[in-house]
């Protein structure tokens, strides 16, 4: 046996043996790697299967698929999914998804997948999507943040935190984020006595200022005594249409006397008697009809728009997140001038 083998003292039989072990470790790493992807291949494969791709109107399915039609196909996947088309945008997704075979190569498509779900409300059918996808590359950012949304709209608040601290790990600020899921899990928490909620929604407004609008929206829902008493005048842009419908009942004239901000709105709202003069507000609608009214006329409202100051969409209702790109603190609220209608004085809360 000595003969065959050289002595293990020998340095060149050492390397070699070295040698050796590195090319086992490296063929067992390559084959453990093509088993993990082909396991998550086949998970992937089998959660696409679940879906039946003949509900959809596309008849898509029986193009022949070519590479040349994975640019084209995915542009119009999406301009489907932006205008509201979404069977036909998920039917393409699915389509070109099916035909891939690299993960890296459709992993866009599995973010438009997810994202077009959760537009048409596909909760849990957008969750399984962006887990696949994190599955495969758990530092996505975009999928990270969707299956935040996801959760939130689930009302999974817990799981929705959990998808902040990979956010935090790969350098995100999470901040306002954080706080914003604090806020809507103190919303819903039945738990939560109503004096308590009142309590934490004040110390979230003196530490910050942050969600101001949000919290004062809830804070006029629990406690009208104190939701008054913590009204910002300086801020009164940001809940103007909140305070332009509030109930003529659940007016605190002492607190809107003792403000010039106050006094114009509801002065301009018709609220307060005519008088000499009227403070300016620097709201442009405000004082507007104020101006109207001291030379006669009465028959001017107000109405509301929300804009996004992210992704610059305009709606009619009011939103905390925004409906088009799940921004927060994003709205903006834009007042127009209107004629008066017989119907008035309807509350937002
Ligand atoms: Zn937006």
């Amino acid at each position: 046996m000595d003969k065959i083998l050289p002595s293990y003292n020998d340095p060149l039989f050492s390397i070699l043996i070295i040698t050796l072990l590195v090319l086992v470790v490296a063929l067992v790493s390559v084959i453990m790697g093509n088993y993990k992807e082909e396991k998550q291949t086949k998970r992937l494969k089998k959660f696409l299967g679940k879906i039946d791709i003949n509900d959809c109107t596309l008849d898509i399915e029986k193009l022949p698929f070519d590479l040349s039609l994975i640019t084209p196909l995915s542009l119009l996947a999406k301009t489907f999914s932006i205008q509201g088309e979404y069977q036909k945008s998920i039917n393409i997704y699915l389509y070109l998804i099916e035909n891939i075979e690299s993960f890296y190569e459709k992993e866009h498509l599995l973010e438009g997948l997810g994202e077009t779900y959760l537009k048409a409300g596909f909760l849990k059918r957008s969750e399984e999507v962006f887990l696949a996808i994190l599955n495969k590359r758990a530092r996505n950012i975009n999928a990270l943040y969707h299956l935040e949304v996801v959760y939130e709209l689930l009302h999974e608040y817990d799981r929705a935190k959990e998808t902040l601290k990979p956010l935090e790990v790969m350098g995100e600020n999470i901040d306002s984020l954080q706080r914003y899921l604090e806020f809507i899990t103190i919303v819903k928490d039945k738990n939560i006595s109503r004096e308590d909620k009142v309590d934490r929604f004040e110390l979230f407004i003196k530490d910050s200022g942050y969600l101001y609008r949000d919290i004062m929206r809830e804070l006029f829902r629990l406690d009208l005594n104190e939701a008054w008493r913590l009204v910002d005048d300086s801020r009164a842009d940001l809940i103007l249409d909140i305070l332009w419908f509030l109930p003529l009942s659940n007016l605190n004239f002492d607190i809107i006397s003792s403000s010039e901000i106050l006094t114009s709105i509801y002065h301009a709202k018709g609220v307060l008697p005519n008088q000499d003069e009227v403070p300016i507000c620097n709201i442009f609608a405000i004082d507007t009809i104020n101006f109207a009214q001291k030379g006669g006329s009465s028959e001017v409202d107000l109405s509301f728009s929300y804009g996004c100051s992210r992704c610059k969409q305009h709606f009619p209702i009011s939103f905390d997140r925004c409906p088009n790109c799940y921004a927060i603190n994003s709205i903006q609220i834009k007042e127009t001038i209107t004629k008066k209608q017989t119907q008035r004085g309807y509350s937002l809360l």
